[in-house]
């Protein structure tokens, strides 16, 4: 028995409706982050959203996690947990986001920019998001794990970036982290093969420099061994009629931000209506 729970149409379209909740939260955020606000302010201000649409915060409780967001800034990688240190221009925020509505989750990411960055940060977002669609590209039926998790490790390594191995994307669906571990690394033609009704959060976390980790005394935040910055861009995604099709979208950011972007386009079976 693999585990692994593929969902119909009817429960793709639900799980659909929840990781919009989330990409409209993180569109709703991106409008706030600016130099002097802090991690814990955008917290409160996604609780509040997440409740307004109908919907609980995916992450508070879950695992005994304290708040709504994971907020990790510069050198953190995942996990780290809000609090009142003003974010300041020239950090990165990686905020991760989960909302649970009809049952079923949605738990996306996106690492943005606080005004402006050094060239070599801003090098890393744009490689570790388009690894994240070369990872969905890669989701495709008779595709394995292995075939996904090697066009994310060979876009980043071949840059010279870190691609974390503790932690890894997963298995959605009326539990956060369902089978199967979805790494970011892997071997083409390796571990499961993809089946029609798999819903992943695919998920690269990836280094500027090394790919080792540590983590806090506080039991949650983990950061780059080395104290480089850390990029993190997750969607989820349904395996439907062979294909890989978004259920979240980052174009609420874009569309705050004023940012132009074709990359969804080949993962949608219909044109999104915001
Ligand atoms: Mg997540
Ligand atoms: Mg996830």
């Amino acid at each position: 028995m693999s585990g692994i729970i593929l969902k119909t149409r009817e429960e793709i379209e639900l799980m659909r409706e929840s990781a919009l909740i989330v990409s409209k939260t993180l569109g709703m955020l991106a409008s706030e982050i600016k130099p002097g606000v802090t991690t814990l302010k955008l917290d409160t201000l996604a609780y509040e959203f997440i409740k307004e649409q109908g919907a609980e915060p995916g992450f508070l409780g879950l695992y005994d996690f304290p708040n709504t967001l994971c907020m990790s800034p510069n050198a953190q990688v995942v996990h780290g947990i809000p609090n009142e240190t003003p974010l300041e221009e020239g950090d990165i925020i990686s905020i991760d986001c989960g909302a649970l509505k009809n049952g079923f989750y949605g738990d996306h990411a996106y690492t943005f920019a606080v005004g402006d960055i050094d060239t070599d940060t801003k090098k890393l977002l744009r490689i570790t998001k388009e690894s994240l669609y070369e990872g969905i590209n890669a989701f495709r039926l008779n595709n394995r794990i292995g075939d996904l998790g090697y066009a994310i490790q060979y876009h980043c390594e071949k840059e010279g970036y870190g691609v974390v191995r503790e932690l890894v994307g997963h298995g959605l669906g009326e539990t956060m982290h369902e089978a199967p571990e979805v790494p970011n690394y892997g071997k083409r033609g390796r571990g499961k093969k993809f089946l029609n009704g798999m819903v992943l959060a695919i998920e690269p976390m990836i280094n500027l420099g090394t790919h080792r980790i540590k983590q806090l005394k506080d039991g949650w935040t983990i950061l780059t061994a080395d104290g480089k910055p850390s990029a993190h861009f997750e969607h989820n995604v349904a395996l439907i009629d062979g294909n890989p099709e978004l259920l979240s979208t980052f174009e609420y950011i874009y569309k705050a931000l004023g940012i132009s972007s074709e990359e969804e386009i080949p993962f949608r079976s219909h044109p999104l209506v915001l």
